[in-house]
């Protein structure tokens, strides 16, 4: 299978392995099957889960971001290219029904 690099905010892809040859994204934004990570995160392949639209961690606008497995996000920055970024999962505990109810006081 091919591989094609893509730039931020552009629907052109070039490939790696051959300079001539582009591939023009028909779906704007693209989300592709799965994406290479830079050197600096060790490399390798991960799958994409989903993309979603929300603010950019660096600059706040309004940017397309991409869920990786492994809790791994990128969002393509216009202005400082792409962002590889952890999310953070946590839940919330409700307090025990007992703890929430006020207490009882009889009054004599
Ligand atoms: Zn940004």
């Amino acid at each position: 299978m091919s591989r094609f690099l893509k730039q931020p905010g552009s629907r052109v892809l070039s490939s790696t392995e051959d300079q001539s040859m582009f591939l023009i994204a028909a779906d704007d934004p693209l989300v592709p099957d799965d994406v290479r990570l830079p050197d600096s995160l060790g490399g390798g392949i991960k799958r994409v889960r989903r993309g979603f639209v929300a603010p950019c961690p660096a600059c706040g606008e309004e940017a397309f971001h991409l869920s990786l497995e492994g809790a791994l996000n990128v969002a393509e920055c216009l202005c400082k290219g792409f962002l590889w970024y952890r999310s953070i999962t946590f839940s919330l505990t409700m307090p025990d029904r007992a703890e929430a109810d006020p207490v009882e006081r009889s009054e004599t």
